[in-house]
């Protein structure tokens, strides 16, 4: 029903001329996988999918057509990594046509595949449950029990400032208040943070998927790959790979839409959501901010104002 509907409005966009270009989700060959697709022709929208697995935040792609006319596919933490881009002024020439979907939460399937026994071969969403079939298996199970832990503790599920809303928008109740891993985290002190922080970061590889899947990591240079200055070896050392995801996390406070997108894209499983999800807190009590929520008001740390406390300098 939401895909007919979203198929029908990316056709009328598209014949009409209003977008020369959509961005959407698409089938793969893989089960429990879409992959993003770009669609210029009207017959082409019969190749859009929506369903629980449509976990790309497509938002990363605007960067590389600014010069189009693009209508695009959003969740609710998609679009608000449009709004923290718009802050930042980043579509001054155009602005992109947000198709926004009431987003049901996404099924993690690193979750899923470690609940069965063997290679899924098929996975088919109905309702609240999933079938899964494999080679000697097949198993009925609750997609609630495998949702991405962004997605329990989300409570922006219905996209904000979208241009056409597909569907009704959703209660926001979040299944959880913060997530009991974060809540964990919060609890060790200092020095056990640390050791917890090392020992993730230890299992780096610098492939910088993170970065690439981010919507919010735009620069032109990153700070990783300037020679001049030079900021940073290419070790896999410990300072080296501390001093990455610090800078990272820190280019992200206030500007994080909490989607999970380098989490996701991480083929070593660090738990990047840790640090960001935390940073997100923090912000929250802090300043009272919220990411791509409030569209006038942007981060507290693009902001200066001489009132500011000041009692931490010397
Ligand atoms: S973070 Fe929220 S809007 Fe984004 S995919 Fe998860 S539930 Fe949907
Ligand atoms: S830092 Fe991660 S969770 Fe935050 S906006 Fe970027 S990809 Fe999404
Ligand atoms: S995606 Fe994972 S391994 Fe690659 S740079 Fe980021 S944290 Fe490191």
């Amino acid at each position: 029903m939401i895909q007919q509907k979203l198929r029908e409005k990316a056709k009328e966009l598209l014949s009409n001329k209003t977008v020369d270009l959509i961005i959407g989700y698409g089938n793969w060959t893989l089960p429990l996988r879409t992959t993003p697709v770009f669609i210029r022709t009207p017959q082409g929208t019969e190749s859009l999918v929506w369903n629980s697995f449509c976990e790309n935040n497509l938002v990363t792609y605007l960067h590389k057509f600014s010069r189009f006319k693009v209508g695009i596919v959003v969740k609710g933490c998609d679009a608000r990594s449009v709004l923290a881009l718009s802050l930042e002024k980043r579509f001054s020439n155009q602005k992109p046509l947000l198709i926004g979907i009431p987003c049901q939460r996404i099924v993690d399937r690193k979750k899923l595949k470690k609940a069965v026994k063997g290679e899924i071969l098929k996975a088919v969403e109905q309702g609240e449950l999933l079938f899964v079939k494999g080679e000697d298996f097949e198993v009925t199970l609750k997609r609630d029990d495998f949702l991405y832990s962004v997605c329990q503790t989300c409570n922006h599920r219905t996209p904000l400032q979208a241009d056409f809303l597909i569907g009704d928008p959703v209660e926001e109740s979040p299944l959880l208040d913060t997530h009991p891993d974060v809540r964990d985290f919060e609890k060790k002190s200092p020095e056990e943070r640390w050791t917890f922080f090392e020992k993730e970061m230890s299992r780096c590889i610098r492939c910088y998927a993170c970065r690439e899947a981010c919507p919010m990591c735009y620069c032109a240079e990153c700070f990783v790959d300037s020679s001049r200055p030079k900021w940073i070896e290419k070790s896999l050392s410990s300072s080296d790979l501390a001093f990455y995801h610090i800078v990272r996390a820190y280019h992200q406070t206030g500007r994080c839409s909490a989607c999970g997108a380098c989490e996701r894209a991480c083929p070593m499983d660090i738990r990047l959501t840790h640090l960001t999800q935390k940073l997100n807190q923090e912000v929250k009590d802090l300043y009272g901010f919220e990411t791509g929520i409030q569209p006038e008001i942007p981060p507290p740390l693009a902001t200066f104002d001489p009132k500011d406390e000041q009692g931490f300098i010397k």
